[in-house]
């Protein structure tokens, strides 16, 4: 399969504006609603403003593009021109990730960190998988959590 970045895409990377609403987010937000969950959504006045919040369980989502933030995976590659500025562009989303990140923690918030490949892409999960994945998770008292493409299963 060819790996084409759609034209509206490609147009807001070039222009270096942030989407919220990405399909990811919207998958996420609908498997919660479905199973029952109330959320409120980019909560500005909470740090890094996260997109799906939890009021009830104390637990705030990241639904984290791949490209965006980061993320050392196969769906990330940095762009063949203007190399320097998008590094640094990512690596400042990155400092901040880790900033606001440790914000939610010391506020009281728990924080489950669901990136882009784990719901696109030849590495991603049933949703079946990562609705039981957040759940589970959600049952543990663990602060932070991972949900992530191309798990090793071994
Ligand atoms: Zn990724």
């Amino acid at each position: 399969m060819v790996d084409v970045v759609p034209i509206n895409v490609r147009r807001r990377m070039m222009s270096g504006i942030r989407s919220t609403n990405t399909i990811p987010e919207r998958i996420v937000r609908s498997g919660l609603h479905r199973r029952g969950y109330r959320f409120r959504l980019h909560v500005v006045d909470m740090p890094g403003r996260p997109d799906i919040v939890l009021p009830k369980h104390a637990v705030a989502i990241l639904v984290h593009g791949c490209f965006w933030h980061g993320h050392r995976c196969p769906l990330f590659r940095l762009p063949a021109t203007r190399v320097r500025f998008w590094r640094n562009k990512i690596e400042t989303n990155c400092r901040n990730d880790i900033r606001n990140h440790r914000r939610l923690l010391q506020r009281g918030w728990r924080v489950l960190t669901v990136w882009e490949c784990a719901l696109k892409g030849s590495g991603r999960i049933s949703p079946d998988d990562l609705f039981a994945r957040i759940e589970r998770w959600m049952s543990t008292s663990h602060r932070s959590g991972t949900i992530r493409g191309y798990i090793r299963t071994r």
